[in-house]
């Protein structure tokens, strides 16, 4: 993450074809943005390397795709309805909104937490601290204000007719509604989880530092089911799996902390967060929660269902204990591009912008570069054949040295040249993004050299 700012991050974004402004043309949308080409493989590659470490390679996790659209029921349940709503300030100045805590927190770079504070505490930090509007720099705030987070759209079946249903604020709702479900179509045992990948939609308040904070964004979590006795240690686990993740995502262990809550909701029992070294400065990354037995108990009371698990060993009914893992796909994204950026400086003093990321996470595993137009025909045998197995990117276009920097700044972790010598021995040289360390093999193992080195384990 050299020399690594949110300005470099956003521009190098938007020029490389990764996250555009969410309907640009018309002025944008604020808190939206759109991937592009690259952006979405890099996000798909992210997507899939959770989904490898935390249900394929977990023959006790069970994946789901919930709608998003839920009975309203659903979140008087959960609490959403009466309580989810963000401690907002109005600048009375330039009229921008904001969220206090996170005022606080911006301010502190993160060495501050507001989440114990009521809001008089918060207003008086504010106050002795004289902090300023972040868009106009004016000291003119309104009182804090209760703002409610959740979308509302509404579904009629008749004309004239009309009632209230949410985008879903979280996408975990959707395992505890089928958690009978699961577990006896599956003959699942506690413990077991319920994972999910999908959108959530939240009325954010603060403008949100990139794709940090949005309204639209995708979480990827799980629910772990099971025995009260047996939580505690289920919890630390999935603190240290969560962290060992990352790690073998390529982040630095010296970027990563765990920050414990300071003040837990009356239901939970710990809650954990990681944090990272984000260019704004250390701020939430992912959560890790015991909620106790109360998400299944709130929907036993409103549903009316037992949401209880028979012991087949004991013969004891008990409703789970949930311990809660949580990530966002769009927020791990900035994570992934922030800690792959480098810059560094060439032999001849030119500085190349390179995303080292890992090579599961790269959005093409491989360029395929022919030296000459007129041998371009063994480069497009080649493409034909990779891209088979892999998203691979074909360029034939500029100096060699400006497609080499171009795939470096998407983070391509290795440009396969075709040159003369390959016409008549079938050979090519391999460059390895990193390193810029070039070798010479035959065009036929290119494959298995490639495949060797991209997986995520
Ligand atoms: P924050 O305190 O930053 O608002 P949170 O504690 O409300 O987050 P959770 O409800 O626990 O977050 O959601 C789990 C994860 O989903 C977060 O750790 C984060 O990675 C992601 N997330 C939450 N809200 C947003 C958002 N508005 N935009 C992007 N990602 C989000």
């Amino acid at each position: 993450m050299s020399n690594v700012t949110m300005d470099k991050i956003v521009n190098l974004c938007k020029s490389r074809g990764i996250i555009f402004q969410g309907s640009e043309i018309y002025g944008g949308m604020g808190n939206t943005w759109d991937y592009g080409p690259v952006g979405v493989e890099i996000k798909n590659n992210i997507k899939r390397a959770w989904w490898k470490r935390f249900v394929q390679e977990d023959p006790s996790t069970y994946g789901v795709d919930a709608a998003i659209l839920m009975n309203p029921r659903v979140w008087d349940a959960s609490g959403h309805t009466q309580n989810f709503a963000d401690p907002k300030m109005d600048c009375k100045s330039c009229k921008q909104r904001f969220r206090a805590d996170n005022l606080i927190e911006d301010h502190s770079k993160g060495t501050v937490s507001a989440e114990a504070m009521t809001n008089e505490e918060m207003e008086k930090y504010i106050s002795d601290n004289k902090i300023n509007c972040p868009h106009c720099g004016n000291f003119n705030w309104t009182p804090i204000r209760q703002f409610k987070l959740m979308f509302e759209t509404s579904r009629g079946t008749l004309d004239g007719e009309k009632d209230v249903v949410y985008l879903r604020p979280e996408t975990c709702q959707g395992e505890y509604v089928n958690f009978l479900n699961i577990q006896r179509s599956m003959r699942a045992k506690v413990p077991f989880a319920i994972a999910q990948i999908g959108k959530s939609f939240r009325n954010e308040i603060t403008p949100g530092n990139f794709i940090f904070r949005t309204i639209e964004f995708e979480q990827m979590e799980l629910q772990k089911f099971c025995r009260d006795s047996e939580s505690f240690s289920i919890y630390e686990d999935y603190k240290a799996k969560a962290k060992q993740f990352l790690v073998d995502l390529g982040f630095s262990e010296d970027h990563l902390k765990y920050h414990d809550h300071d003040k837990l909701a009356f239901y939970a029992k710990a809650a954990c967060d990681i944090f990272y070294l984000f260019p704004m400065g250390w701020s939430e990354l992912n959560g890790i929660h015991h909620r106790s037995t109360h998400d299944l108990s709130r929907h036993q009371e409103y549903s009316g269902k037992a949401m209880q698990y028979l012991d087949p060993v004991t013969n004891e009914k008990f409703i789970p204990t949930v311990i809660e893992y949580s990530i966002g796909a769009d927020r791990l994204m900035l994570a992934v591009l922030t800690e792959a950026y480098n810059e560094e400086v060439l032999e001849g003093g030119d500085t190349r912008v390179v995303l080292k990321f890992h090579p599961a996470i790269a959005p093409y595993k491989v360029a395929i570069l022919p030296l000459q137009k007129n041998i371009n025909e063994k480069a497009i045998e080649l493409y034909q054949k990779l891209s088979k197995k892999f998203m691979c990117i074909y360029d034939e276009s500029g100096s060699i040295g400006k497609r080499y920097r171009r795939q470096d700044e998407i983070g391509v972790p290795y440009s396969v040249t075709i040159d003369f010598d390959t016409l008549e021995n079938d050979t090519v040289t391999i460059r390895d993004r990193d390193t810029m360390e070039q070798i010479r093999i035959p065009m036929s193992e290119v494959e298995s050299y490639i495949e060797q080195r991209i997986q995520f384990n």
